[in-house]
């Protein structure tokens, strides 16, 4: 019988063979999203519980049923984050970061939901999210999906489409909901525990259900499009002339709504069919009242949330897995006179060329057992400092796909080998 402690279920490790996938997409991540002018944010993963029952909504999967909720030693409840938009509007209040002027801004991070495990869908999931304050116009919906689609881009995701959809207003909302009630409660035998609950506290929600049963009867509701007001709709428009303007294609989707509650106007989703049941990697959406509804000026807001472990996963599938992290150099120290040199060597070599890749051989071993392993940490060459190395002052190279001939070169020789291979193999 095994007493081992095992992870919980649905959180897993991130082990060393995926985490070179993951930090290149990351690489790019932060790359686009700088190129375009947004600002990191850090917020912390514990919130009060409050903070999320009032973003997100009561009446939600999130709220009802998917939280990570625990007392404090204080007493107070707390939860793990199960998104970033609450803590991110909470922050930008906190720290006065939207007196008279606009904020774009990213995070990324650990989100944690307790919903059932299966492909796409976790415990404990990564998400990079995007926020802008302060811009209330359909220029920045646009620009928001330019971004993510030029994500897909430069990660070289091809099986994507782009969703959107409008919420309209608030007031276009409520003359949706008591047409939508109306239809629901005419169907009301065909309604689930959950939908049944939902038809008088959030009717919405209901078409965002996942429950196969009722996925005819949400297909013949009604549509909220019929509800938008004149501003929702000239909203809505200019957006669809800015995608096409910028050539990005699009589909209507009257059908989307979002999970959660704070959304309005603008909704979008980005959807492949290449991962099953968890096809949507990104979604996002205008939050216009969110900020004052805890406690800030009225503030205009858009954001989109992407899940990493989806993305990762449909890289995968597509098979387009690219910048892997390879090392320029594996350092073989044969004998203990070379083994005792070799991490000064190492650090004066490191110092000299701050881009190598380098691994050093440690703990010692026979000669052939550091090539071994010299070959199977992928590197390109093996720099050798053996006995007769040390006595000649030289090191010794030796390509490991045997393309070039061997050679023994002075430290500074190496040094200046490296260097001139610089815009060649150490930048790769
Ligand atoms: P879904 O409809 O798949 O449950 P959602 O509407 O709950 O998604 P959001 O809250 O909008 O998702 O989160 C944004 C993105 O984060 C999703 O599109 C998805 O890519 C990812 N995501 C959400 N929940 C999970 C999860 N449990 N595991 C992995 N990724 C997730
Ligand atoms: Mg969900």
């Amino acid at each position: 019988m095994s007493n081992k402690v095992q992870s919980i279920r649905g959180m897993s490790d991130q082990l060393p063979a995926e985490t070179s996938l993951w930090q290149s997409v990351e690489r790019v991540l932060q790359e686009v999203l700088n190129g375009y002018g947004y600002q990191e944010i850090r917020m912390p993963i514990v919130e009060k519980t409050e903070l999320f029952k009032r973003t997100i909504g009561e009446v939600t999967d999130i709220v009802e049923k998917e939280m990570y909720t625990f007392d404090d030693r204080n007493g107070d409840s707390l939860t793990l984050r199960p998104e970033g938009t609450a803590g991110c509007v909470r922050a930008v209040v906190e720290n006065n970061l939207l007196r008279g002027q606009a904020q774009r801004l990213w995070y990324r991070g650990p989100m944690f939901r307790h919903e059932r495990p299966q492909r796409g869908r976790y415990r404990q999931f990564h998400q990079l999210g995007v926020e802008v304050f302060g811009l209330e116009g359909p220029d920045v919906d646009a620009e928001l999906i330019a971004l993510s689609a030029r994500l897909w881009r430069r990660l070289g995701v091809k099986r994507v489409t782009l969703q959107i959809n409008s919420l309209g207003s608030v007031a276009s909302r409520e003359k949706y909901r008591s047409r939508l009630v109306t239809y629901l409660r005419a169907h009301q035998q065909q309604l689930d525990e959950d939908s049944l609950r939902r038809l008088e506290s959030n009717p919405l929600r209901i078409l965002d259900s996942k429950n196969p049963a009722l996925a005819d009867l949400i297909a013949q509701a009604p549509v909220l499009e019929e509800s938008l007001d004149e501003a929702d709709r000239t909203h809505f428009e200019q957006l669809q002339r800015l995608l096409e303007q910028m050539g990005i294609s699009y589909e209507i989707n009257p059908r989307l709504v979002r999970g959660l509650d704070y959304y309005g106007r603008t909704v979008f989703e980005w959807v492949t069919d290449l991962l099953g049941a968890q096809g949507t990697i990104c979604a996002g959406g205008r939050y216009d009242g969110l900020v004052e509804q805890i406690g800030g000026k009225a503030t205009p807001a858009v954001g989109f949330a992407l899940g990493l472990e989806r993305l990762i996963e449909l890289i995968r599938e597509q098979g387009e897995e690219t910048g892997e992290t390879k090392l320029d150099i594996y350092l073989v120290l044969a004998g203990e006179a070379a083994a005792h040199a070799g991490l000064a060597l190492a650090e004066q070599l490191r110092s000299a060329l701050p881009g190598l890749r380098m691994m050093t051989n440690l703990g010692g071993g026979s000669f052939k057992a550091q090539f071994r392993r010299a070959d199977r940490s992928g590197a390109r060459y093996a720099l050798i400092v053996g006995e007769d190395e040390l006595e000649q002052g030289v090191i010794t190279v030796k390509d490991l796909l045997g393309e070039d001939a061997q050679k023994s070169l002075s430290i500074d020789a190496v040094v200046e080998w490296l260097a001139r291979y610089n815009s060649g193999f150490l930048e790769r």
